[in-house]
């Protein structure tokens, strides 16, 4: 028996509480929204840690990277090109840029509705805290 199949399609509940993140999406309250389609939605951090400081959500719903194991494989590659789609879009593709994943309280997530930083415009240091 594998214990971490590569595959893994486990069930996980998905919390549905309604975060900041539903609502912008819902354009119930405002952000500054640098590109959307019908995956994605990418607006810039209300505080931004780095010159450009965008965040990125699919517009289907997951509380962060955990809940992905039971998305199909396809929706998962779909985000993670969307995310590389808006980096070139908002311009830090050429020089390059640093990608965010925070999952759960010990990984400094604090919103639970998936989103992707995407951190650039300037040098970075090359530690993560
Ligand atoms: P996390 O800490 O969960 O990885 O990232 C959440 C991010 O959302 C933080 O960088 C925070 O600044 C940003 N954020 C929280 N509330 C809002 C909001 O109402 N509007 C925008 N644009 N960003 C927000």
């Amino acid at each position: 028996m594998t214990l971490f199949p590569l595959r893994s399609h486990t069930p996980v509940e998905n919390t549905l509480a309604d975060t900041v993140f539903d609502r912008i999406l819902r354009h119930e309250i405002p952000a500054k929204i640098v590109y959307e389609d019908d995956d994605v939605l990418a607006f810039r951090d209300i505080s931004p840690q780095a010159k450009t400081h965008v965040l990125v959500i699919p517009k289907k719903r997951a509380a962060n990277l955990t809940e992905l194991q039971s998305w199909d494989s396809r929706d998962v590659g779909i985000f993670f090109q969307k995310v590389a789609l808006v980096a070139e879009k908002i311009g830090v593709s050429e020089h390059g840029y640093r990608t965010v994943l925070n999952t759960g309280r010990e990984g400094g997530q604090t919103v639970d509705y998936i989103h992707a930083h995407i951190l650039g415009g300037e040098p970075l240091s090359g530690h993560f805290s």
